[in-house]
């Protein structure tokens, strides 16, 4: 199906321009376009790439898809921080996504501290 990259609109076959704003549709949009759409949130921010891919890793193995966004990615623009990379989840799954990340981080502290107490 054609999809307008700008109104995000999808249209039938045959038509190759988006009626409310001109632009030449796509067959399909380009990831950046999806990552742009409001339902992924950054859930994790970090300055460390093996972080990032550890609980992307950890967050997939719990069965939530997350993606990483940094600064070497060119397509993307990232305005204000560049030595951070994001890790994004699905706006519905958000919440468990936060929830296990936390707990991830306790049980690291506790290893680290071997203390249980809060
Ligand atoms: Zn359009």
């Amino acid at each position: 199906m054609p999809i307008c990259p700008n109104c995000k609109y999808e249209y039938v076959k045959g038509i190759k321009k988006c009626p409310d704003c001109g632009a030449e549709l796509v067959d399909e949009l380009p990831p950046e376009f999806i990552l742009n759409e409001a339902d992924w949130v950054v859930v994790y921010t970090t300055a460390f790439d093996y972080e990032a891919e550890m609980l992307k890793g950890n967050l997939e193995s719990a069965g939530i898809s997350a993606t990483i966004l940094s600064q070497k990615d060119s397509n993307f623009p990232t305005p204000g921080d560049l030595s951070i990379i994001k890790l994004l989840v699905k706006k519905e799954d958000a919440e468990s996504a936060v929830t296990f990340l936390n707990e991830f981080k306790k049980s690291l502290e506790s290893e680290n501290e071997e203390d249980e107490t809060e």
